[in-house]
């Protein structure tokens, strides 16, 4: 598990995730680099429809942004859309 600035990764830390709608999908939330766009694409629109039904949207967009996540939706963000919020450019 990577550890976080001013983030602690205990138990009771990571408990909002016990409420994840996103539970049992991680196949949605994250694509390999040399996925074909399309592809990445329907995923994540996939992916963002769960995040839409989720009750633990806030933190969890809060997580990612705070974390500087690099990987995956998060929060109804993607990769692509975090790294725009930072200044970045996303190179996958
Ligand atoms: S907001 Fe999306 S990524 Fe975050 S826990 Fe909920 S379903 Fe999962």
């Amino acid at each position: 598990m990577p550890r976080y600035r001013n983030l602690e990764p205990t138990s009771e830390f990571w408990s909002w995730r016990d409420q994840a709608a996103c539970i049992g999908h991680d196949d949605l939330f994250y694509s390999a680099e040399d996925e074909p766009k399309g592809q990445r694409r329907r995923k994540e629109e996939e992916a963002q429809s769960i995040c839409d039904t989720c009750p633990v949207l806030k933190t969890c967009r809060r997580f990612a942004i705070e974390s500087e996540e690099l990987y995956g939706v998060w929060g109804g963000l993607t990769e692509a859309d975090r790294h725009k919020m930072a200044g970045r450019h996303r190179t996958g």
